[in-house]
């Protein structure tokens, strides 16, 4: 069986895409002084080392949000930051070989199918993840100066309370996490509360749209992607808060309520939106 390789894409100078085996999308950013690395996936394979081959700067690492599919990875790196609204929620997955393992048997077959679980259960390493660091906070407005590379931190919760876009000047990237991926899993369990809290967050980012050209997903899409998928949701969520109604759906990764429209699906009141923390 052969092991599976990362795939890496250099999606603008000085930017790579680092998908973890096609489950989540990674972003390695490298400025004059300093690299930053956007999301670690769930910690298969070895991302640091492949990180390596790529910048010989200090990397930092900065949480889109705080969920264990993004942040597992994250000891491996002395200073890490994240939004402290997504603390607790950071703290409350069961990182490591557990919920390795059922990432990929429940997600492997659905965003990889072309690699067996096999291989990618054979990419869990055989030592235990370093604990979470503690996060040191960042928040709307924040900013980091890679060199000669300032990338601004947008708060833009929906997906989670603390969830973060990364708007990053040089490049004209905005890197969203899973604030603005095909999919929206609304995390408030409020169904209107949720859906108007996604909607200010678009409205938000739509209204910056002359910042960047490109938005870059936390998972599936391995390239840049076109920013109407903001637009998708505005105009999604306005018909959600007008009274249009998604249909129950459950799938092998989410069970809820969807409601599809163009390029997207906004999916809320999920009962088993963490699944794999309710099987474990
Ligand atoms: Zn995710």
């Amino acid at each position: 069986m052969c092991r599976p390789e990362r795939t890496i894409v250099e999606i603008a100078p000085k930017t790579w895409l680092m998908s973890e085996y096609k489950l989540v999308n990674t972003y390695l950013l490298e400025g004059k002084d300093t690299a930053m690395l956007i999301d670690g996936g769930i910690g298969i394979g070895n991302l640091a080392e492949d990180v390596k081959k790529l910048t010989d700067k200090p990397t930092i690492f900065v949480a889109t949000h705080g969920d264990g599919d993004h942040i597992a990875a994250a000891g491996y790196y002395d200073i890490a930051y994240m939004n402290p609204l997504d603390e607790e929620r950071s703290r409350s997955f069961p990182l490591g070989r557990k919920m390795a393992e059922f990432c990929i048997r429940t997600r492997g077959p659905i965003r990889n199918p072309e690699t067996p679980v096999k291989a990618l259960l054979s990419l869990i390493p055989d030592d235990p993840l370093p604990p979470l660091p503690d996060f040191l906070p960042m928040g709307d407005g924040s900013s980091f100066d890679l060199g000669s590379r300032p990338v601004e931190v947008i708060h833009t919760p929906g997906h989670s309370e603390g969830s973060c876009c990364l708007l990053d000047r040089t490049t004209r990237l905005l890197f969203c996490g899973d604030a603005c991926n095909d999919r929206l899993l609304i995390g408030n369990a409020d169904r209107d509360e949720g859906l108007r809290e996604a909607l200010a967050t678009f409205e938000k980012m739509w209204a910056r749209r002359d910042e960047y050209d490109f938005i870059c997903q936390g998972h599936d899409a391995l390239d840049k992607s076109d920013k109407s998928f903001i637009l998708d949701y505005i105009e999604a969520i306005q018909a959600l808060l007008s009274g249009a109604e998604g249909s129950p759906r459950t799938d092998a990764m989410h069970s809820g309520t969807m409601y599809p429209h163009n390029k997207i699906m906004v999916w809320y009141n999920l009962n088993k939106s963490r699944l794999f923390l309710k099987e474990s």
